[in-house]
């Protein structure tokens, strides 16, 4: 069982001093509570991973394959003859030192390893010695470093407390991305068996079974007709929700934690709202019930397929184009990856809003748009009634999540609908939002439970900045569009912030959506009295 962390009051001495000891002799130590664990043999098999077995990071002998150094060297050598930018990111970076302290595991934990431009040295270090003359010829005195079992095992602990989350990429003056190091050494990591579960157990799942929890066609369709009942209690109203239906004209496709897991599945209610509220001609699917896609942590491959998953559903529904809803990772997927990946999807068409008429042209290529985009189109022309003083409980801020605001822009949308359905929104500083968001510390499939310690550490920074809105502005409400920082946002709020819960910008959508034949309200989507939360508010 992994063991509780250290108090905050403990855990927030942070030492910057810098170490003494020379960065390439230094030896991993797997500290409970600062790693995730290996992936299970089945979920390897599964995937058809190579070196399948039982093994563990904290034991000595890791069980590589006789050839795992050959594997290793040929697997970089291939992906940096494909791959131009992961051979621009090992050749550029001058060693500036801008991207030093803006990683928030730099930050959280002071170690020297967990400064970005550190972390690209530990691979970087290896491509000097293997793929450059001045390091075949000098070694160590060009900066090349020999590929040990020391340094593979550095490489897993390290590429594993990087959420892959770009912000020390907006401050590098060359742009050099360590998300995409990152990624290019969690791949080679693949090549050998070197994986967590965290990753790899939601990807098989949804090979398996359409979604990262591994839930069968009925159970989803439990779940959604459960969110259906509940809110006919709440509104008085019954909401439809087709799924499977062929030739709807639009795919709605969330994260599957918006089906099963808290406070995700308010989010579920708020759309279900609006889509009956504006009478959109909708279809869920129970076999693309997953938009969230772990392939992006693990490698190109399993990225391309997952991503896959989602546009051979609306191909067989017949749909006209597809509706993606508060998820992260799934948006930096297809906006930044499946053009090249998949392909344009040809087959479907530009999305128009079929309530207002607007062209989301941004969607050309995908035939996909974010629900926030969509919304905040309704607001925009009028087509939405909206009391905002249904969510007065709330004194709210808005977390950017990493994957929409640094991959695709998606900055504005966001604000311009809560401040149409909330009156007390307050934003954090302004160096910790919009492109300069701290990560949640737990993306890129760190949110385990044996990884606490690294994932409080990690999100230190954010949950600082909420801090100072709590306590100046009384915020008792983070919202955020990303079903990872819902997963585990609860859990850093309440170590570092207590008192400020996590919601979905659609939760609260659904609280002040007026939806005809309504009765009146009397309770928020979370079952919460309104009269009696306001009480407990101003008390
Ligand atoms: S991508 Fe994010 S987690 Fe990774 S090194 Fe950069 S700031 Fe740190
Ligand atoms: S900011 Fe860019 S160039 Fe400067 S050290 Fe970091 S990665 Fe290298």
């Amino acid at each position: 069982m992994p063991e509780a962390p250290p108090k905050p009051e403990e855990l927030v001495q942070i030492s910057y001093d810098p170490a003494r000891a020379d960065w390439r002799k230094t030896r991993v130590d797997f500290q409970k509570g600062t790693f995730c664990y290996s992936a299970a043999a089945k979920n390897l098999r599964y995937l058809d991973l190579p070196n399948p077995r039982d093994w563990q990071p904290f034991e000595e002998d890791w069980k590589l394959p006789p050839n795992w150094k050959e594997t290793i060297l040929k697997g970089m050598k291939e992906r940096l003859e494909k791959f131009r930018s992961f051979r621009l990111f090992m050749d550029i970076c001058v060693r500036c030192g801008a991207c030093a302290d803006k990683c928030h595991f730099f930050l959280g934990s002071a170690d020297p390893k967990n400064m970005p431009v550190l972390r690209a040295e530990l691979i970087r270090s290896v491509y000097r010695r293997y793929f450059t003359l001045g390091g075949r010829i000098f070694r160590g005195l060009a900066g090349g470093r020999e590929l040990t079992e020391d340094v593979l095992k550095e490489w897993f602990y390290y590429f594993y407390q990087c959420t892959e989350c770009r912000r020390c990429s907006v401050f590098c003056p060359f742009g050099i991305d360590t998300a995409e190091i990152t990624m290019m050494v969690r791949e080679l990591l693949n090549l050998v068996g070197v994986n967590t579960n965290w990753v790899l157990e939601p990807a098989a799942n949804c090979f398996r079974t359409g979604n990262h929890l591994g839930i069968q066609p009925h159970g989803f369709k439990d779940s959604i007709d459960f969110a259906v009942d509940e809110l006919e209690e709440i509104t008085g109203v019954r909401v439809e929700a087709p799924i499977n239906r062929k030739g709807a004209e639009v795919l709605f496709i969330v994260p599957s934690a918006d089906y099963f897991g808290t406070p995700h599945y308010y989010t579920l209610l708020g759309y279900l709202m609006l889509f009956h509220e504006i009478g959109l001609d909708y279809t869920f699917s129970a076999y693309a019930s997953e938009g969230g896609n772990f392939g992006l942590f693990s490698s190109h491959e399993m990225m391309k397929r997952l991503n896959a998953k989602m546009y051979a559903e609306a191909k067989r529904l017949g749909v006209k184009w597809i509706l993606g809803g508060e998820c992260g990772h799934m948006w930096r997927v297809v906006h930044q990856y499946m053009n090249t990946m998949n392909g344009p999807a040809d087959f479907l068409e530009e999305p128009v809003s079929p309530i207002t008429g607007t062209r989301f042209e941004n969607a050309r290529a995908t035939k996909m748009v974010h629900i926030c985009e969509f919304t905040s189109d309704l607001i925009h022309n009028n087509k939405l009634k909206l009391d905002p003083s249904r969510n007065d409980h709330w004194k709210v801020t808005f977390h950017d999540s990493c994957n929409p605001a640094r991959a695709m822009g998606l900055l504005e949308e966001p604000r311009y609908i809560l401040r149409n359905v909330s009156n007390h929104f307050y934003e954090m500083p302004e160096n910790t939002i919009r492109e300069q968001t701290f990560c949640c510390g737990s993306g890129a499939g760190l949110g385990t439970d044996e990884n606490i310690e690294m994932r409080l550490r990690g999100g230190l920074p954010r949950a600082n900045a909420v801090k100072y809105v709590r306590d100046r502005h009384g915020v008792n409400l983070l919202t955020c569009i990303c079903a990872i920082d819902k997963a585990t946002l609860p859990t850093a709020l309440e170590y570092w912030v207590p008192g400020v819960e996590v919601g979905g910008i659609h939760e609260l959508v659904g609280n002040a959506l007026v939806m005809k034949g309504e009765k009146e309200r009397t309770t928020d989507v979370r079952g919460e009295p309104l009269q009696q939360k306001e009480a407990v508010v101003n008390a």
